[in-house]
Order: C-alpha cells, then sequence, then structure tokens
C-alpha cells in the first residue's frame, strides 16, 4: 500500500513548526498530457488514461489502476514541473484548488530553493510504471526545463531504492547527470546505469554514506548543471521498512545539508522532492521529511 499519510502530515507539521507559512505555499496545476508525453510514451499514457492496462502492468506498478489514482499522481508531477519552473524561472503557474502543495522561495537570484512536498517517482520507466510510481515527475519536469532552453540538469538521487527508471530514460542524453546513491541489494533488481551509480552495502551507517556523498558530490556539479533536482527520499532511515540502510536521523540532516550547500556554492537553482519514506513510525518518516525541508529554508537567500 503506497504511503500516502506522510504529505499532508508533512505539510500541517511545517506550518505548525513555523518553518514554512501558509502563503510560501503554492497549489500546482495536475501535469498536462502532453508534458507526460516528453517523457512516456503514447502506448503507456493511452494504457494510463483509459484504464486498459494489463494485471501485469498494475502488479509491476503495485497500485490498482483507478482515474483517482491517475488524476493524483498527474497532480503529483505537475507539483515537481511547478516546482522546477519556479526555481529555475520564478514564474507560477495559476492556483487550483487540489491538495498537492510546494513552497515556493523568492524569485530572481541564482541560488533559490524549491520544495515538492510529494515527487521522487524514480522507479517509472518511458513504457511503464513500477514501485508505486507512474509518472517519472523529476524525468518529465527535467524534460519541461530542456523545452524551455535549461540543457544541463543534474539529478541527486539519495533514496534507498536506485533510480532505475530516471536512469534508463536519460542514459542516451548526455546533458542529463544522473547520480543514484542506494542500497545495492534491494529493490530494484536491474539497475540500468546511471552517470554515476553508489551502492552501498547492507546496513551501511551515516559515516559511510556521507563519506561516499562528499565524493560524489563533486563529481555532479562538475557537470555545471543549470538546475539540480535532488530526492531526498526518507527511506535510507534505520527503523525503514523497505530500507536496509542504517542512517540515523542526524545522519539524514546531513545529508540534507551536503546536497544543499553544494548546490548553494554552484549558486544555481534546487528543486527538492521528498520520494520514499515507510518507517515504522509514520511520525519518523514526517520528521525526516520536515528536516529536509527546514535545511532548505534555513539555507534560502532571505
Ligand atoms: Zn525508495
Amino acid at each position: 500500500m503506497f504511503p500516502t499519510r506522510k504529505y499532508a502530515l508533512v505539510h500541517a507539521r511545517l506550518i505548525e513548526a513555523g518553518v514554512i507559512r501558509p502563503a510560501d505555499c503554492v497549489e500546482p496545476e495536475p501535469a498536462s498530457w502532453s508534458d507526460l508525453a516528453l517523457v512516456h510514451t503514447a502506448a503507456y499514457l493511452a494504457k494510463m488514461r483509459d484504464g486498459t492496462m494489463s494485471p501485469e502492468d498494475t502488479a509491476q506498478l503495485e497500485l490498482p489502476w483507478s482515474p483517482e489514482m491517475v488524476e493524483g499522481f498527474r497532480l503529483m508531477t505537475g507539483g515537481t514541473i511547478q516546482a522546477a519552473l519556479i526555481a529555475c524561472f520564478g514564474t507560477q503557474r495559476p492556483q487550483s484548488a487540489q491538495s498537492q502543495t510546494i513552497l515556493a522561495g523568492s524569485a530572481g537570484v541564482a541560488f533559490q530553493v524549491v520544495g515538492h512536498l510529494g515527487g521522487g517517482l524514480h522507479h517509472a520507466f518511458p513504457n511503464h510504471g513500477e514501485g508505486f510510481c507512474p509518472f517519472n515527475d523529476v524525468a518529465v519536469a527535467a524534460r519541461v526545463l530542456q523545452a524551455r532552453g535549461l540543457e544541463r540538469i543534474a539529478i541527486v538521487d539519495l533514496d534507498v531504492h536506485h533510480g532505475n527508471g530516471t536512469a534508463f530514460t536519460f542514459e542516451a542524453d548526455p546533458r542529463v547527470f544522473t547520480c543514484s546513491m542506494h542500497q545495492q541489494h534491494n529493490y530494484p533488481m536491474w539497475k540500468p546505469r546511471g552517470s554515476l551509480d553508489i551502492g552501498l552495502p547492507d546496513g551501511a551507517h551515516d559515516a559511510t554514506f556521507l563519506r561516499e556523498l562528499e565524493r560524489a558530490l563533486p563529481a555532479v556539479m562538475a557537470h555545471a548543471p543549470q538546475c539540480v533536482f535532488y530526492l531526498a527520499g526518507a527511506d535510507p532511515y534505520e527503523d525503514d521498512q523497505l530500507g536496509g540502510l542504517r542512517l540515523t536521523k542526524d545522519g539524514l540532516r546531513r545529508r540534507d545539508r551536503l546536497v544543499i550547500d553544494a548546490v548553494r556554492e554552484a549558486g544555481i537553482p534546487l528543486v527538492i522532492t521528498l520520494a520514499g519514506g515507510y518507517a515504522r513510525r509514520v511520525e519518523d518518516t514526517v520528521a525526516i521529511h520536515c528536516a529536509t525541508i527546514e535545511e532548505a529554508v534555513l539555507a534560502s537567500p532571505s
């Protein structure tokens, strides 16, 4: 079962704790079918739109098809697109009455961080969905930016699971640098090669993770991206039900700070998505995601 409760809890907690104000939040529009077609095949989108997926398709997606499911994930993809547009251009599409929320910083500066309280659907491939991910929101948003003239993009994926769909999507596009650091012996079995893949051993702790990340980030920034997407999965956490790494909450917060600082030093826009998080106690997942946003706010130009 895909845990959707965390999104509302993260939003509520951030407001309650005064990390963000309601006025900082923007309600996105669902991604258009033509935006989705920048990544996904026409045949796959037709199946999603018309509900003509086979039992094998839904088994692989691990979600039952319904019009609400499709609309929910179109909205989630729209949130990442909009976060990317605000981060890079300071533009917002008109508001809607939907339930997704993004946090918007001030526009018109070089380093700008915008968080989408959702997204990070990195297991979606152009022609099929997998592992709770019908559409690859970050891949679609990267293509939207490219269509608007931003060529060089980096994707830093620190979810405990390899970003298989993202790596596959950009395999033949040297303009997009995909970096995934993940638990090697975990889903997905097949890990298409990204620009930089770091498979960590089972049970890796904070020190290993942070050391590898410190080595990886200069390679990412050497690509000279014009925008960085960060998938800040909460599932490398030691008490995650789907993860086998042993990061503490403090280690995860230091992870976030390393990524944010590297992008800030480069002076380019940063788009944060939450990605996975399946701690035994949902409060832990919520606390980890909130810490990511808190670090982003602390780093934001005032
Ligand atoms: Zn994950």
